[in-house]
């Protein structure tokens, strides 16, 4: 799990996302499947009771802290859809 601050921190896993290309299906908002190399990865974003926003992978790499591309991924697709929720 991390937190996320600010979109510098997601630069290399976007990069990595659009080289990879994985696929992401929606599974409600804020839920969030991404394909890696070992299958299906969980995502979950959202904001905790402070206000901060967390994003969850269930990939290795976030199990350390780290942005992985997977939460990357579903972070494109995740703020893209809290940005038509917030406008309807
Ligand atoms: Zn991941």
């Amino acid at each position: 799990m991390f937190i996320l601050k600010d979109k510098t921190q997601l630069e290399k896993a976007i990069a990595k996302a659009k080289k990879i290309r994985p696929r992401v299906e929606f599974g409600g908002f804020g839920h969030y499947r991404v394909s890696g190399s070992k299958g299906f990865y969980t995502v979950i974003c959202r904001k905790d009771e402070r206000g901060l926003k967390t994003v969850d992978c269930t990939c290795k790499g976030a199990e350390k802290g780290l942005v992985c591309y997977h939460a990357a991924s579903a972070l494109s697709l995740h703020v893209g859809l809290a940005r038509t929720r917030q406008t309807a």
